[in-house]
């Protein structure tokens, strides 16, 4: 049997935890599958140490590239095990196939060469600057952000986050009102959120280009509009 989660779910900001995923997963026997796509490169992730079997990640979350690939480690256990006996008879997951292509240093499609580049460049500067300081880099702007809203009337979720994103709960239903005043009159851009808390939760991110100073305007302005709602 196998184990699929989404370890950061992207939606709430909520991140699972991995050690007690784990362990469950070894406890029962079971194959371990994450969907790590906005927990790579946003918080630690450590494949080997958690005996995560197969790790989902695409390029348009902690990688901060376009959207257009996604990418699937497999480590050795679930490849002797399952993926090498595996005949699949679909021109998707066929990963003996790819496994076997890469080997000769080629892919057995055409892939987005554009974002392989893009991928690849992010990567070079992640690497050069040293994963651990970027990773720091990310947590400090969500702790300096998560610090600068507490003078305001909203709340942030009392569950573990990811630090690639702040969920913030407004009192009354005017999230999508904060959102447009904050789009079309100060030009910036946050995310709003689908569903039933879509008139009460936006999400910031504090991955990518966005720093310390634009974090402060942004609460800044998220101030002087809820003014208005008094
Ligand atoms: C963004 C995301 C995906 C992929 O979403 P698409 O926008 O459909 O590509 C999958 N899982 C998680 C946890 C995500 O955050």
């Amino acid at each position: 049997s196998v184990l699929l989660v989404n370890l950061h779910e992207t939606s709430t900001g909520q991140l699972y935890d991995i050690k007690m995923i784990s362990k469950f997963c070894k406890k029962n026997n079971m194959y371990l599958i994450v969907d790590a796509i906005s927990t790579f490169l946003c918080d630690e992730y450590h494949m080997d140490e958690n005996d995560i079997d197969v790790t989902i990640i695409s390029s348009q979350k902690g990688l901060c590239v376009a959207p257009g690939m996604s990418m699937v480690a497999i480590n050795s256990r679930i490849l002797k095990e399952r993926v090498m006996n595996n005949n699949v008879k679909s021109v998707y997951f066929d990963f003996n196939n790819y496994i076997s292509n890469i080997e000769r240093g080629q892919t057995p499609f055409t892939p987005a060469v554009g974002i392989c580049m893009q991928i690849y460049q992010a990567l070079k500067m992640i690497d050069k600057l040293g994963l651990e300081i970027y990773l720091e880099r990310i947590e400090k702007k969500a702790i300096d952000f998560r610090a600068r809203i507490g003078k305001l009337p909203l709340t942030i979720p009392k569950y573990p986050l990811s630090n690639a994103i702040t969920p913030i709960i407004f009192k009354k239903p005017i999230a999508i009102d904060i959102f447009k005043s904050l789009k079309n009159e100060y030009d910036m851009i946050v995310n709003p959120t689908g569903g039933v808390n879509e008139d009460y939760i936006l999400r910031i991110a504090h991955i990518g280009s966005n720093d310390f100073e634009d974090q402060k305007k942004l609460v800044e302005c998220i101030c002087k509009i809820l003014v208005r709602y008094e």
